[in-house]
Order: C-alpha cells, then sequence, then structure tokens
C-alpha cells in the first residue's frame, strides 16, 4: 500500500512558525468556550473581566470610603467576582503562560530569516529569486508543482519505542560467554553468520559488563550486514544525527539542495541563507584546478647519499613512464600524476599523487605505492620500508604540504554578491564585509600562526556534507583548508567573495557512501556512485558543491559578524529550554 505523502501540494502560505503546539495536542481549547467566532469570543471575555475589575475595584473604593467591612459582598458582587474568575481563567487558557513569556521575554529578531518589517524587501528579492527548488523556511519559497505520486519509504521509528529485537535463550547463553569473556565480543558477526543479531548480544553484554544503559543509542532501524567488514567493526547501535537542506546552492549554472548533518543549530539556516544571497546574485562559479590523492612512505638508507640517489631517480622523467606503469597495475582508475620527494639526512619521503576516478583514493593510492616500493627492491635492495604512509602524504592532519600542493581535489569558488543582496539578504554592507574579512581571516588568522585556516567556519560546512554523504570525517582537517578573500567591485557597489581550498578529499564510490542515508543523499546530489560516462566526474562534482556550499557559509557567517548578529541567533537556536541536568543511569 502507498505510504501517505509527507507534504502537501498546497503552496506554503507562511512556513514562519507561530506558537508551539506539542504533538499529541488536545483538541478542545479554551476559545470552544463559546459558539462563536474566536475574535467574538475573546471581544466577549475581555469586556467581562475589564468590566468586572472595574465594578469591584469601585466597589471596593466605595466601601473604604463608607468604612463598610471588605468581606461583606452582596449578590451583584459575588457575580462579579465568579465572572471575574471565569474571564480570566479563559484568558490565561487561551494566551497561555506562552504568551506571557513572549511579552516579558521578546525572542531576538530572526537573523537568519526576513523579520516582519522587511517582508516589503522580501517581495522585491522574491521577484528575483528564481529558485525551484523547494528550500528552508528561511527562504519562505513556494513549493514547485510535485512530481507523480511515488511511495515515500519512511525509515522505521526507533526512538521512545520498546526494542524490537527480542533475545531468545539461545542468545542468552551467547550474551552470559561474552561477558564471562569465553566468547570474544568481536567473533560474533563470525560465528552467528547474523550481523543484526550480533549486534544485539554484544550490546546487551556491553550493558551487563558496564552496569550502564544503552537506551536511547538505537539498535533496530539498520542495516548491519552493510558496514561489515568495511565500515565498523563490533557495532551495538548507531548514532542519529539530522540532516537539514541549505539551498538550493546555485553553481556552475546547476541547483543542488545540499543535505548537512550537524547538530549545531544555526549552521543550516545559516548556509541556507548564504545560498539564498548566492542565487540571487546570479550563482558561483567553481573551478576544479588539480584531482591527485597522495601517499608518501618513509624510507630509510645506511647514507644520506644512498637516499638521494633514489630522490634523484624517482624524480628523473626519464623514469616516470616505468614507474607509473608499476604503480597502475592495481586499478583501473588509479592512475600515477607525479612524485615529490623530500630528504631529511637518510630518510626519504616521497609523495606519490594519482587520480582515483570516483573513489577518495586512499587504498587505491595505498596499492599503488606498494607496487612501486616491492618494484623498487630490486635496484635498491639496501632501502628498508619503515611505513606505507610517512605523514609527508599527509592525511587527516594539518599539514603545509597539503596546503600548499594540494591533496584530493583543488577548487576555488567565487561569486560577485550585488550590494542589494548585501543589503537585504545579508543584512550588511560591502565595506563592513571586505574590512572584517582583511581584519578576521587575513590578518586575524596570520596573528594566530594559522595554517589554512584563513577563513571563517569552511570546517562546520565540510564537515556536515562529509557526514551526509558517508565521507571520511577525520579528513575534514585538511579539507577545510580555505583561504576566503573579499573585494568590493563595480565601483564598491558589490561584493567579490571567493574561497580557495586546495585539498578536499572526498568520493562518490568507497567507504562510507554505499550506505544506505549517506548514499541518498548523495543521490539527491545527483552525484551518487561511478560516473558511467566519465571516471571520476560524480566525485569532482562534489568537491565544486563542497566548494560551493562553504562559500555560501563564510558569506552567511562573515555577516552575521559584520552586523553583530552572531551572538542574538546562537542564543536563539542553541539554547534549547530543555531540561539537560538529567544524569547518566
Ligand atoms: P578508496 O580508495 O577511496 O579507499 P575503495 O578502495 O574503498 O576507495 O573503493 C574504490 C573501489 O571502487 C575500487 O575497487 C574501484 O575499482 C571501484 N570503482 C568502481 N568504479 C569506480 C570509479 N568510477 N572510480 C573509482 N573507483 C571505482
Amino acid at each position: 500500500m502507498e505510504a501517505p505523502r509527507l507534504y502537501s501540494t498546497k503552496r506554503v502560505q507562511s512556513l514562519k512558525p507561530t506558537k508551539k503546539i506539542p504533538l499529541e495536542e488536545d483538541p478542545t481549547k479554551a476559545s470552544d468556550a463559546l459558539p462563536l467566532p474566536l475574535h467574538l469570543t475573546n471581544a466577549v471575555f475581555f469586556t467581562l473581566f475589564f468590566s468586572v475589575v472595574y465594578f469591584l475595584l469601585s466597589r471596593w473604593r466605595e466601601k473604604i470610603r463608607t468604612s463598610t467591612r471588605l468581606h461583606v459582598v452582596t449578590f451583584s458582587e459575588i457575580i462579579a467576582i465568579l465572572a471575574f474568575f471565569t474571564s480570566f481563567i479563559y484568558l490565561l487558557g487561551f494566551f497561555g503562560i506562552d504568551f506571557v513569556q513572549s511579552l516579558v521575554f521578546r525572542p531576538s529578531p530572526d537573523v537568519w530569516i526576513a523579520e516582519d518589517e522587511e517582508e516589503e524587501n522580501e517581495v522585491l528579492l522574491a521577484k528575483e529569486d528564481a529558485r525551484k527548488v523547494p528550500c528552508g523556511q528561511a527562504l519562505d519559497c513556494l513549493l514547485p508543482p510535485l512530481p507523480p505520486a511515488a511511495p515515500i519509504v519512511t525509515a522505521q521509528k526507533v526512538f521512545d519505542e520498546k526494542p524490537v529485537t527480542v533475545l531468545t535463550e539461545e542468545d542468552e547463553e551467547i550474551i552470559k560467554s561474552v561477558v564471562a569473556g569465553t566468547t570474544p565480543s568481536y567473533s560474533l558477526e563470525s560465528k552467528l553468520g547474523d550481523c543484526k543479531r550480533a549486534a544485539a548480544i554484544r550490546r546487551e553484554a556491553l550493558q551487563r559488563l558496564t552496569g550502564k544503559s544503552l537506551s536511547g543509542l538505537p539498535l533496530d532501524g539498520f542495516d548491519y550486514e552493510s558496514i561489515l567488514g568495511q565500515c565498523c567493526e563490533m557495532p551495538v547501535g548507531y548514532v542519529q544525527i539530522p540532516v537539514g537542506i541549505a539551498g538550493p546552492l546555485l553553481v556552475n549554472g546547476r541547483e543542488y539542495s545540499v543535505p548537512m548533518a550537524t547538530t549545531e543549530g544555526c549552521l543550516v539556516a545559516s548556509t541556507n541563507r548564504g545560498c539564498k544571497a548566492i542565487h540571487l546574485s546570479g550563482g558561483a562559479t567553481s573551478v576544479l584546478l588539480k584531482d591527485g590523492m597522495t601517499r608518501a612512505p618513509c624510507v630509510r638508507f645506511g647514507t644520506a647519499k644512498r637516499a638521494a640517489d633514489l630522490k634523484l631517480y624517482l624524480e628523473d622523467p626519464d623514469n616516470f613512464e616505468t614507474l607509473s606503469v608499476v604503480f597502475n597495475r592495481s586499478s583501473r582508475f588509479g592512475r600515477l600524476q607525479g612524485i615529490k620527494c623530500a630528504i631529511a639526512g637518510k630518510n626519504l619521503y616521497i609523495r606519490f599523487t594519482c587520480s582515483t576516478g570516483d573513489a577518495m583514493g586512499m587504498n587505491m593510492v595505498s596499492k599503488g605505492v606498494q607496487n612501486v616500493l616491492d618494484f623498487l627492491q630490486t635496484d635498491f635492495p639496501d632501502m628498508d620500508v619503515i611505513g606505507i604512509s610517512g605523514n609527508y602524504c599527509s592525511d587527516k592532519k594539518p599539514a603545509a604540504v597539503n596546503w600548499i600542493e594540494g591533496r584530493g581535489k583543488s577548487v576555488v569558488c567565487e561569486v560577485i554578491i550585488k550590494g542589494d543582496v548585501v543589503r537585504k539578504v545579508l543584512k550588511t554592507s560591502v565595506e563592513s564585509l571586505v574590512e572584517l574579512n582583511m581584519l578576521k581571516n587575513l590578518t586575524g588568522s596570520a596573528m594566530a600562526g594559522a595554517l589554512g585556516g584563513f577563513n571563517a567556519h569552511a570546517s562546520n560546512i565540510v564537515a556536515a556534507i562529509y557526514i551526509a554523504t558517508g565521507q571520511d570525517p577525520a579528513q575534514n582537517v585538511e579539507s577545510s583548508h580555505c583561504i576566503t578573500m573579499m573585494e568590493a567591485v563595480n565601483e564598491g557597489k558589490d561584493l567579490h567573495i571567493s574561497v580557495t581550498m586546495p585539498s578536499i578529499e572526498v568520493g562518490t564510490v568507497g567507504g562510507g557512501t554505499q550506505l544506505a542515508s549517506q548514499s541518498a543523499c548523495l543521490n539527491l546530489l545527483g552525484v551518487k556512485g561511478a560516473s558511467k560516462e566519465t571516471p571520476g566526474a560524480n566525485a569532482r562534482m562534489l568537491a565544486t558543491i563542497v566548494a560551493g556550499a562553504v562559500l555560501a557559509g563564510e558569506l552567511s557567517l562573515m555577516s552575521a559578524i559584520a552586523a553583530g548578529q552572531l551572538v542574538k541567533s546562537h542564543m536563539k537556536y542553541n539554547r534549547s529550554s530543555k531540561d539537560v541536568s538529567k544524569g547518566s543511569s
């Protein structure tokens, strides 16, 4: 049977939240007290309330004047008191404590979303805003006509539910043997041949061993077979991270809805605002400058002279073809591009760079490097291989070599933001942004001795997209290397902004990219799996999208800082009133 659609085909009237409504709301409301329209019911009770207050106060004054005892009340006063309580209860019930709080603690203006008094601007901008893809609340955009209805597969609801997995008596025996240490926890998958059951048993054994509850960490609703031997060992559940959508991001003439997995309030809304500014300005241009993954083994010789001999051999263009043939043997996609060596005394660090198709490429490049090392042993038998990775690669560590030479995809992305858009969407000015960029992203980072950190928060966007699309989040370290440049152009009216990112390490095949959720996010971007036409095209496109999203993120955050909005918006989105004081069980 077809699942119910989750969205309506009606045009969105207003996406701004009005009043928080509990999910299981009682349908009886205070306004149902009289069989009248809402505004008339309110008018009746308001009038009643103020009339009786006036009446009771004048009676009270009269009693004080005539020295009558206050507790001696007439029939009309009793009726008035009853009317007072009735109307008071109605008004409290209707407006609720939220209303009172909203009067006392007025919410800070929403800095990411157009404010009411600026709706006029919004109308103006909406006329120019030609985006078609449905987007976030911040854009207030209209939904496009829906394609023919397709069944929507909803994920299993995993929170607040009794566990679906039921352990049998046989499982109980295995749990006891894991707790006793006679069955190693890591062997459960191979012993049972059922990954889900193995995870359930391991989880139960862990809870008993530690005396700590894992309730809240879901077990059901995940395909444990899909991670076996590839993504995660000894699973006991999975962490849920919400995925928000920023966009549409207009890059190189195409619109992308960018999935961002994050628990940081403001981040998606802010990036979304940046996307809007880019779209209204005609879109960004993203250019891929280089595409090559690196691996650098460390080898040692008896003398520095021998290390230098190998360096000269490897860097001699005449030997490149032979080395490429050897390197390329292990993969259809890994193609040697170059070798760069660095010597430290008797030790040689050999940085191999190769193209890797749509894979991020660490496995691929490592296999090619191993081929070459094996080959070199014939002519350099005194070469001692210290390690396939000697940190000159440099993987998952901040390193100048990546910043200068690049690693993975090197991308530059730019846009000219119209002065109008800077004012109306970003709520700041071109001059303020240019000055802030110079003092913060350039001078401030220089003062801090930054390495590739000449930006406001590239890593925020990179990490969120990496998690959503199954990239290796640890590579966020070098992938977030970014210099953000801003300049006033067109006689100072408009803003030119660019991000230059030399080490975006992404793939659309291999690793976590093949898991269901991550694969769905890649699919949304139109870069799922291997490109059939041009191997590597999907991964390269993903890198240009990452750079475009970073551009949007930089624009929005820098504008918020320039306009002094940052703290306000974080107080609004990052400070929940929920009770976080509950201790662990
Ligand atoms: P990585 O090198 O990023 O760690 P994997 O080795 O896990 O990635 O995945 C790459 C695998 O995918 C290789 O076995 C490769 O042959 C295969 N593959 C299939 N199509 C492509 C493609 N278009 N680009 C790169 N690899 C591909």
